[in-house]
């Protein structure tokens, strides 16, 4: 992707549970070479190592309810002070909340311009999506199709995902649409902003991605008028 000199390609990756926002990132950040940072991932890790964060987040999780904003606000600023982040970074799962959008607006401060990509799934399609949905029990990858019964990374076993349970979809369906799609006004009227279709097989929306961010991250960015300044 060609993008311009020395500008980070920041990209945030919106959109509600099953719309594919977890294996497209994984895919964009691998072949841009930049990191991926899920906080779902962060949270399961925690929970998976039982350290005080896992044990303080768990049963919120379990319930379908967000995790508090000062929390996530704390993780993601730490993991975005870390170095590799400079080049630029693929967001999933954050921000959910207009507060934490915000915060990742304050923490942007001169690091060039966030691409926000909104994709987009009807809602009959997530909850089939959900209920078909496995991960690897031991690693916690998310398991392609091809995968039948095994991890292909480290041979564990595929299970569904404590949260994709029915009692919990619902209920995550319902904070997504509370809580993180006023998002998506927050960030609408931004000129690199874009929108995806994911209801397509994952290559046609990969190439569709790939090429919105592309045409976005080369938007300039706004000039500020200085008052008085001479034009
Ligand atoms: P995910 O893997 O992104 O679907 O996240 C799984 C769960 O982790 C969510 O249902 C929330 O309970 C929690 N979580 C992940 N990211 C956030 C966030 N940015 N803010 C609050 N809770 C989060």
């Amino acid at each position: 992707m060609r993008k311009r000199a020395g500008v980070a390609l920041n990209v945030v990756m919106l959109g509600p549970p099953g719309a594919g926002k977890g294996t497209q990132a994984e895919r964009f950040a691998r072949t841009h070479g930049l990191p991926k940072i899920s906080t779902g991932d962060i949270l399961r890790e925690a929970i998976h190592a039982d350290t005080p964060l896992g044990r303080s987040a768990k049963t919120t999780i379990y319930s379908g309810a967000l995790v508090g904003d000062d929390v996530m606000i704390g993780i993601v600023g730490e993991r975005l002070s870390r170095p590799d982040t400079r080049p630029g970074f693929v967001l999933d799962g954050f921000p959910r909340t207009v507060a934490q959008a915000t915060a990742l607006d304050d923490l942007m401060a001169g690091r060039g311009p966030l691409v926000v990509v909104d994709i987009v799934v009807p809602e009959e399609v997530l909850l089939r999506r959900l209920a078909a949905r496995r991960i690897c029990g031991d690693c916690g990858v998310n398991a392609p199709v091809e995968w039948i019964s095994a991890c292909g990374n480290c041979g564990g076993a595929l299970v569904t995902r404590f949260d994709d349970g029915d009692g919990v979809v619902g209920e995550r369906l319902k904070v997504y649409h509370l809580q993180t799609r006023p998002i998506v006004e927050f960030y609408a009227g931004r000129p690199t902003f874009r929108t995806i279709d994911g209801n397509q097989p994952p290559d046609v929306v990969t190439a569709a991605l790939s090429a919105a961010i592309r045409e976005a991250s080369l938007v300039p960015a706004p000039v500020k008028i200085t008052p008085g300044a001479a034009l």
